[in-house]
């Protein structure tokens, strides 16, 4: 058995996931925390923030970017890798592309904010 805090949402409920009975959570006070609890020791998603070179921009030298849906935790380092090679040139509208395919996941890297 496992303990977790669901992170769901502030309620933070202490979750405790049984691995030897098929992942049976006990300790939520909702079906999101039963799905979370599961999820999180059978295959753990995260959505990954951080910033990428932009140049010609009047705000920033680094603009912020974010995965369009979770990725699995274990990709994490070699999604951030991905970024270290974008260089972006404003205008660029919040919503870009700037890896259209993470680590053969189909999910996107994408900017978070305009910038001009
Ligand atoms: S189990 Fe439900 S109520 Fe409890 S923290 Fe998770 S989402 Fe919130």
């Amino acid at each position: 058995m496992i303990e977790l805090i669901c992170i769901v949402c502030p309620r933070g409920c202490r979750l405790k996931v049984y691995t030897d009975n098929n992942f049976k959570v006990a300790g939520n006070e909702c079906e999101r925390g039963e799905v979370y609890g599961r999820d999180e020791l059978k295959n753990p998603m995260r959505v990954v923030t951080s910033t990428v070179k932009i140049t010609g921009s009047k705000i920033n030298r680094r603009c912020p970017v974010k995965t369009l849906n979770p990725i699995p935790k274990h990709l994490i380092f070699d999604a951030m890798r991905l970024l270290n090679s974008v260089e972006l040139t404003a205008p660029i509208e919040s919503g870009s592309i700037v890896v259209d395919d993470i680590c053969g996941t189909g999910i996107p890297f994408v900017t978070t904010r305009g910038m001009s």
